[in-house]
């Protein structure tokens, strides 16, 4: 559907991140000729996390290297950034976001792509400083920092985040240990197939592994030190840093002051609509739906924040939608690439297609014969033929 007139009016997006960087520019591809500006909480224009585990994290780089564009094609596409700023609040009525400087903007499109934040575990000895968190540039810089001096790092959770930090870790020299509260890696997002390629891949790099397994406290000579962990069991595991991933929650206190259903992510239809008029959201904050799924699911992953950022545009200027993408993912760790496509763990059969001692195999999910997801390692074909293949039957 091509719009009558060109689509104009005031387009805030609030969150300057993976979704809400690659919106901005879609809207002005898409002929969006109205004032956009970009607000976000962080210093620097939107860039890249996943370097943030991996290469970034390996050796210093500039901190350039990491934005999504230059930070002049802002300006010369005419795109308001307000960086270092917070949205406080957004009154509906009148259309107005309330920023942290005391400003507030008019919108005419409100586009919330807040993001996650680490979930925060409550340990005593959590605030010690060699205690960190990822998710921005500022954490990925102090636990670099700690990875220079460190000798032996607890990581705590054995999630994406935490075995790509283990893998880069290893690859600097550090000892890691990983803590994990449930029986196997990735419980939620990987088969067990998969958790068990990844646990050998780690334990052949010689990363010890704590299953079943939670932290009392993070334990220190002094308030600055860190001398290991007291674990519920009793024992003591000696660390020196310790880097806390235990998941992200979505950010969804804006939306949720607005009455919105934000239960596990903003709710949000196929193009990012909120169930209030004009106002979106997109990324890791929301809960959206999937072709050939029922119900909402909340997604993170940049294929995810892109594919949403691409139809919220399509919605906004009038633009035609693409079809809807299947889902994918990928992890990055020491040798090893993971490709995902597809929701694993929703399938009634798996098949294993490869190896998995020579590094290269698949396990394919089926639904009722049907293929619905694929976790491939180092087998791209058999991923872009998997993608290829899920999307054909939605
Ligand atoms: C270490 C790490 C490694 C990752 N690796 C991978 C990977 O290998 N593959 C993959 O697919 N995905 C990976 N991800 C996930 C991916 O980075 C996210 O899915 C993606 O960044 C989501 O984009 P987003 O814009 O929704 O959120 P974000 O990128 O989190 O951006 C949200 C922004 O909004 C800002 N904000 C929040 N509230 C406000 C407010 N009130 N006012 C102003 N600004 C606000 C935040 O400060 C933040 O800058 C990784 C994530 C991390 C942290």
């Amino acid at each position: 559907m091509t719009p009558a007139q060109p689509p104009q009016g005031h387009a805030v997006i609030i969150g300057a991140g993976h979704a809400g960087g690659t919106l901005a520019a879609l809207l002005r591809q898409y002929g969006h000729l109205g004032p956009i500006t970009l607000v976000g909480g962080e210093d620097l224009p939107p860039y890249q996390r996943p370097p943030l585990s991996k290469a970034w994290l390996q050796q210093a780089m500039d901190p350039d290297d990491l934005l999504l564009r230059p930070a002049s094609a802002y300006a010369d596409q005419a795109i308001v950034l307000r960086l270092g700023m917070r949205a406080m609040a957004i009154e509906p009525g009148s259309r107005q976001v309330a920023l942290n400087d005391g400003s507030a903007l008019h919108y005419d499109h409100l586009v919330i792509a807040t993001g996650a934040a680490p979930r925060w575990l409550a340990l005593p000895g959590g605030e010690r400083p060699g205690v960190t968190y990822l998710r921005t540039l500022d954490d990925a810089q102090a636990l670099r920092g700690h990875l220079q001096t460190a000798r032996r790092l607890a990581i705590i959770g054995g999630g994406y985040v935490g075995l790509e930090v283990a893998s880069t870790a290893r690859k600097l020299g550090v000892q890691v240990r990983v803590i994990e509260r449930e029986g196997r890696l990735l419980t939620r997002s990987a088969s067990p197939q998969i958790a068990a390629h990844l646990q050998r891949l780690h334990a052949g790099q010689g990363v010890d592994f704590h299953f079943n397994a939670s932290v009392a406290s993070i334990q220190g000579d002094g308030p600055a030190s860190i001398t290991g962990l007291a674990m519920a069991d009793g024992t003591h595991l000696q660390c020196d840093a310790v880097l806390i991933g235990v998941g992200a929650a979505p950010s969804v206190e804006l939306a949720q002051s607005l009455g919105l259903d934000c239960a596990g992510g903003i709710a949000v239809d196929g193009e990012g609509r909120t169930a209030l008029p004009g106002i979106y959201a997109i990324g890791d904050a929301t809960r959206r739906p999937l072709a050939g799924h029922t119900g909402l699911h909340r997604l993170e992953s940049v294929p995810s924040a892109l594919e949403q950022a691409r139809r919220a545009a399509c919605a906004i200027t009038g633009r035609a939608l693409p079809a809807p993408e299947t889902p994918w993912f990928w992890s990055d760790q020491y040798d090893s690439k993971l490709q995902i496509a597809g929701l694993p763990g929703r399938g009634d059969q798996t098949v294993l297609r490869g190896d998995p001692t020579s590094g290269r195999f698949a396990v394919l999910h089926l639904q009722g014969g049907v293929l619905c997801a694929a976790e491939c390692v180092n087998s791209p074909g058999e991923f872009m033929a998997a993608r290829k293949a899920i999307a054909a039957n939605y």
